[in-house]
């Protein structure tokens, strides 16, 4: 048990603090009631979401994920804290145990994640995500993984065993210089698109099953004029595109923390967001010049 530097945090719920930093972040650990949450909001096509951390070491400045945090301190922190959920393996197991019970003959169809990014820096070392992968194989799920990583690459011989399996790769834009303002800590877009590239490349249609692709381009951040036709080609990899308008949500305080960050930085691009709907619709217009993909706008693209 610790006395971590969040004060009032803890004081119920028995916590370890992993003795290391990784980056930048405090790595916690506690053990979970539960991992499977019922799905709801834009997801509720699913049964499940299933965060196998919570907060994100990617700290995004726009995410909304941060309204979900222990408390405000941590909340003005995002970015910089994650807590391991350390049981959540065997959690897993009973949970799905059990709904498979309930549920003869159906398979559990599950997010994963919603409020924090599965393949975020420290999966790398605690390989949480991918022990949750392998007790998820045999309750044969429908699966969607939402991430932004390239770490997602050293479980594709566990990737390629899900028949049902939609990779989703957040990619909201094609230039990096924007990426750094908006997401400073995440993985580069090259690596993302290389990331895709190796998984397409690496299953063997007869030896596994192939996963679906979508790139997520939400929230639709500003590309460079001089690198939007290039970032249209890329995102030919998917079988999918998802966009979505930045949301505007000024009011709720929840969110206020991190929100206001992206909006400060939103100012910079000035030339953009000012006429941000046109920009929006001339960008979907230009994906629908690409053939075989299908262009899907708001929650209706996070289906399976
Ligand atoms: S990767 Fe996702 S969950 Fe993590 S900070 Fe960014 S938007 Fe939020």
């Amino acid at each position: 048990m610790t006395k971590p530097q969040y004060e009032k945090y803890c004081e119920s719920t028995p916590t370890i603090l992993v003795k290391e930093t990784f980056g930048n972040a405090n790595i916690y650990s506690q053990n979970t009631q539960s991992l499977l949450t019922k799905a709801t909001g834009f997801i509720a096509a699913y049964d499940f979401t299933l965060n196998p951390y919570r907060g994100c070491q990617y700290g995004c400045s726009y995410c909304y994920a941060v309204a979900f945090s222990p408390n405000p301190k941590m909340r003005q922190d995002w970015g910089n804290w994650v807590i391991i959920k350390q049981n959540a393996v065997e959690v897993l197991e009973k949970e799905l145990n059990r709904w498979c019970q309930k549920n003869p003959g159906k398979f559990p169809k599950i997010y994963m994640s919603s409020v924090t990014d599965p393949y975020q820096p420290i999966e790398s070392k605690k390989q949480l995500t991918r022990r949750l992968l392998e007790v998820m194989l045999e309750y044969r799920p429908i699966l969607v993984i939402q991430t932004r990583s390239p770490i997602i690459t050293r479980d594709i011989d566990i990737l390629q065993r899900f028949k049902h399996l939609r990779i989703n790769m957040s990619i909201p834009t094609g230039s990096e210089v924007v990426r750094k303002d908006f997401e400073p800590r995440s993985p580069s877009i090259k690596a993302r698109f290389n990331a895709l590239t190796k998984i397409k490349k690496n299953i063997d249609p007869l030896k596994g099953y192939v996963p679906k692709i979508s790139i997520t381009v939400t929230p639709l951040l500003p590309t460079l004029p001089a690198d939007v036709t290039n970032f249209i080609n890329q995102l030919q990899i998917g079988d999918r595109i998802v966009i979505q308008e930045f949301h505007s949500s000024q009011n709720r305080l929840l969110v206020a923390t991190t929100r206001q960050e992206a909006l400060t930085i939103k100012q910079k691009y000035a030339w953009w967001y000012e006429n941000e709907k046109v920009n929006y619709l001339v960008f979907k217009d230009k994906l629908t010049s690409l053939k075989d993909i299908e262009i899907i706008e708001g929650k209706d693209g996070f289906t399976y």
